[in-house]
């Protein structure tokens, strides 16, 4: 070992060298963290920092022993940082030290979090996405998508399930994504995105995948880049990337990371998972399944026949509580069979993770049992499902494994003790051997006793004597001659016979034998394993996904929900229904809804506290439901797919983030605007409360005209303009819905019932005089809100770009039309005179006659 100057030298070389952010450098038995680093481990796990002196300085250093090194990095990682392990060999000039591997959130094995390495390249606007699944052993392109600025980049990654982001060299607005995700954002080398990136492709996936499947340009290179990555940082991890996929195919639905957050379908606005639809619906038993489900409800589908599909299984499910019972039970030992299996490609597999291996697919079995149990299932789509996890070479692996294993091996193969007897012939002999002589020495200090009358007589065991008896000096009259005497310590004397030593000598052989021959074993096992990956993967699959069938099945049953309808006429019909999670914790009143060509657009009205956001909520997340392949939360559910759901909902973060409230909710309403289509369904709950009431109001008329007349989408818009309601009469797909109030004399009740028809007034001025503001401001209040709507007329334009004018109708008490007879036939008639006067060949006194006249008629009317 070098002085410390030369060791902290070394570690902060290969540091800078490996680009991470820690080092954990093999120094002897233990791996060192120096400087810097050393600090952040200590303030991340609490690892005791000691110093290392070193040219008159003093380092601060922290240390795991060797063989807890994984555990510690796994932890480190995990807490987003990224990680090089630096080990060290004897070469030809001493001690060697080079960077075997760097472990970052995106590309580890280890720990439970799930995410993507996301690697993004951008050119001309277009954003290219590629992500590496390094745990199921899988590399996901994205569509491009159309980017302006890193806004927009932000929406696209928040959507995706992140571990990790790596930029290519012409993404924008590398802070601005720091700030707002929370995982590591590295610069990735521009070479690995450009034509070295192309051949990484490639020669990983084949010359034709672009065209097969395909993919952008901007794709490609985030993809070679993420390659490139991957391999930089851990070869062996590049190698066991063998399938891509596309991240969403062509009947995705589109769902923003803002409509996930405002739907909480992930996390609450707290980001907490209790509370979110995930959370409630979250019954699975493994962590593959977990992962699985959030998937589901990440990435909806347009897809009816993969939705049918899946709601027979969960349909099937419903129908068998016992054997759901019996399947949970199955499949709660289970592990994720992709990771194991990459594990084990890579070769950093031990004992436990094959053991695992035999763990999950003795669970097959017990589903399968469970399946053909009960006449529900026989033959139905679990039926169906389940046999994903039992083709190709999974049963005779299956059979393998458990012949071979022990019932709990060993962390690893050093020491044996991981083939089970009867396994082969061959190392069973070696094992009986071994354990022969085990037990040999194992009952020596009895035998000794017995022969020669010993009491306290001990086997021991030195690195450099070997075994020997031990006795306490008491006993030294009894020691027989063949003992010799190998020396003396406080509490006895030490003895060897010359059978000891022969014994010791058939037991190096033996142990030696015997871990040789299970080392082979194990190593061919793993070759098995690993030639079976693709199968065992598929496997994996199979079992998470009914895992999460059963998750819905359980809920579905818990809870009444019911079986979907899909339609493809344009028609969301939705009876009774309610909220999936509001459901949990109250007395749920349940409502309709209904989307056709008349009632495309549902204006809610309703005071404050009525339930219009849970309303509006409640029918994009069973939509959301419906096309995850879930039941729902209704009595009847008839779903047109939509294509995506957009929402738009004051949020509590916003102003945390330092974003003008009014800005955010604009920016979102010009996404939804760009976006959506006459298959999507939009849910606005408030638009333009963050500006001035004129502003606002005249924002939200011009954008619900916008989404009836050019967009054709579905929407459900929760509005306390009132006078938004008057839209209703005059575009033919717009009606008000309102969420019903009683009124005593002095209080409101509310009933949670979503009505036809304009809630008759806003309530503020009647919360006002309920809260005791004193009457002659609330009775000033009215008469300034009459005097403010007769000042007002708007005009509505409907699709046919006709123009009708609406004026406020002070007796009516009401909006009404300009074509109303109010204005009459007269008026109309006079305004087509002045149109057609000719000014020119009119005398001045005629003019005033004829205005007179009009006067006169109007006058009269
Ligand atoms: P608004 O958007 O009109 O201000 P919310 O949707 O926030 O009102 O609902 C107010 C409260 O009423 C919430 O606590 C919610 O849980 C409850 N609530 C809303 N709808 C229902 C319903 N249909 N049945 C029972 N409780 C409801």
């Amino acid at each position: 070992m070098g002085g410390a100057e030369g060791i902290v030298g070394e570690y902060e070389a290969l540091l800078c060298e490996a680009d991470a952010d820690l080092l954990a450098m093999q120094v002897g038995d233990f791996y060192e963290f120096f400087g810097e680093a050393a600090h952040r481990v200590h303030d991340a796990l609490g690892l005791q920092l000691s110093e290392k002196p070193s040219g008159g300085e003093r380092y601060p250093m922290a240390g795991v022993p060797v063989a807890e090194i994984d555990r510690y990095v796994a932890a480190l990682v995990d807490r987003g940082y990224r990680v090089a392990i630096a080990d060290q060999r004897e070469g030809p000039e001493g001690i060697e030290r080079a960077v075997e591997r760097v472990v970052t959130p995106g590309t580890t094995l280890e720990g439970e979090a799930s995410g993507h390495l996301v690697a993004l390249a951008q050119e001309d606007g277009r954003l290219g996405v590629a992500a590496i699944d390094a745990r199921g052993g899988r590399a996901r392109v994205d569509r491009a998508h159309a980017v302006t600025d890193a806004e927009d980049v932000v929406e696209v990654l928040e959507s995706l399930d992140l571990a990790e982001v790596l930029l290519g060299p012409s993404v924008a607005g590398h802070e601005r994504l720091e700030e707002r995700l929370d995982v590591p954002v590295v610069a990735g080398d521009p070479d690995a995105f450009g034509r070295r990136g192309v051949e990484r492709v490639h020669e990983h996936f084949g010359e034709e995948v672009g065209a097969a499947l395909g993919l952008a340009g901007v794709t490609v290179a985030a993809l070679g880049g993420a390659l490139g990555y991957l391999e930089r940082t851990d070869a062996s991890a590049l190698a066991t990337v063998s399938r891509l996929e596309r991240y969403r195919g062509a009947d995705a639905v589109a769902l923003d990371a803002t409509t996930l957050r405002n739907l909480e379908v992930l996390e609450t606005f707290h980001g907490e998972r209790d509370g979110s639809l995930l959370g409630v619906l979250d019954h699975t038993t493994t962590a593959a399944g977990r992962r699985h489900l959030g998937e589901w409800l990440r990435r909806p589908t347009r897809d009816v026949d993969v939705l049918e599909h899946r709601l027979d299984a969960v349909e099937a499910l419903v129908g068998a509580p016992l054997a759901r019972d019996a399947i949970a039970e199955a499949l709660a030992g289970t592990y994720d069979l992709a990771r194991v299996a990459t594990r084990v490609a890579r070769g950093s597999a031990g004992p436990r993770d094959l053991g695992r291996a035999r763990d999950t697919l003795r669970a097959v079995p017990a589903v399968r049992t469970a399946v053909d149990g009960d006449p529900d299932l026989v033959d139905s789509a679990v039926d169906e499902w389940l046999a994903g996890a039992e083709h190709g070479p999974i049963p005779d692996l299956a059979s393998e494994l458990d012949a071979a294993l022990v019932d709990d091996p060993p962390p690893t193969a050093s020491a044996g003790g991981l083939i089970r007897r009867g396994y082969d012939d061959a190392l069973d002999e070696a094992i009986e051997r071994h354990e022969t002589l085990e037990a040999w020495f194992e009952e020596l200090p009895e035998r000794e006793a017995a022969a020669h009358g010993f009491d306290a007589v001990e086997l021991g065991r030195t690195q450099t004597a070997g075994h020997f008896l031990q006795l306490p000096a008491a006993e030294l009259d009894r020691v027989p001659d063949h003992y010799d005497r190998i020396g003396t310590v406080s509490a006895g004397v030490r003895f060897r016979t010359d059978e000891l030593g022969e014994r010791e000598r058939e037991l190096a052989a033996a142990t030696e034998r015997r871990v040789a021959m299970e080392t082979a074993a194990f190593e061919a096992l793993c070759d098995e394993v690993a030639d079976a990956r693709e199968a065992l993967a598929a496997a994996g699959r199979a079992l998470a996904g009914l895992d999460v069938r059963l998750a819905l099945a359980t809920h579905a049953a818990a809870n009444g929900w019911t079986r979907p309808a899909f339609r493809d006429d344009g028609v969301i019909a939705i009876d009774r229904g309610r909220h999936p999670v509001v459901e949990q914790t109250t007395r749920f009143v349940p409502n309709d809804v209904r989307f056709d060509e008349r009632r495309a657009i549902h204006l809610v009205t309703g005071p404050n506290m009525s339930g219009k956001s849970t309303y509006l909520r409640q029918v994009a997340l069973i939509v959301l439901l419906a096309q995850v392949g879930s039941f729902v939360p209704a009595e009847r559910a008839a779903v047109s797919p939509v294509d995506g759901i957009f929402t738009r909902v004051g949020a509590l973060d916003e102003l945390a983030e330092g974003r003008s409230t009014f800005m955010v909710e604009m920016q979102e309403l010009a996404r939804i605007l760009h976006h959506a289509s006459a298959d999507s369904l939009v849910v606005l709950d408030e638009v333009g409360r963050g500006t001035a009431t004129y502003d606002g109001l005249s924002l939200a008329w011009a954008a619900t005209e916008f989404l009836h007349n050019r967009v054709r989408t579905k929407a459900l818009f929760a509005t306390h303009y009132h006078e938004l309601t008057a839209l209703a009469d005059h575009l033919e797909g717009v009606c008000n819905r309102h969420v019903a109030v009683e009124e005593t004399d002095d209080d409101v009740v509310f009933l949670r019932e979503v009505r036809p028809g304009a809630s008759d007034r806003s309530y503020g001025i009647h919360v006002a005089d309920m809260a005791g503001v004193p009457a002659p401001v609330v009775d000033r209040a009215t008469a300034v809100l009459e005097r403010i709507r007769e000042e007002r007329a708007l005009e509505a334009r409907g699709r046919d770009r006709g123009t009708t004018q609406v004026v406020f109708d002070l007796d009516a008490g009401d909006l009404r039309t300009a074509d109303d007879p109010a204005i009459g036939p007269d008026a109309e008639a006079i305004l087509e005179a002045i149109e057609s006067l000719d000014l020119a060949r009119e005398r001045p006194i005629d003019l005033l006659e004829r205005i007179r006249d009009w006067q006169r008629r109007l006058d009269g009317a």
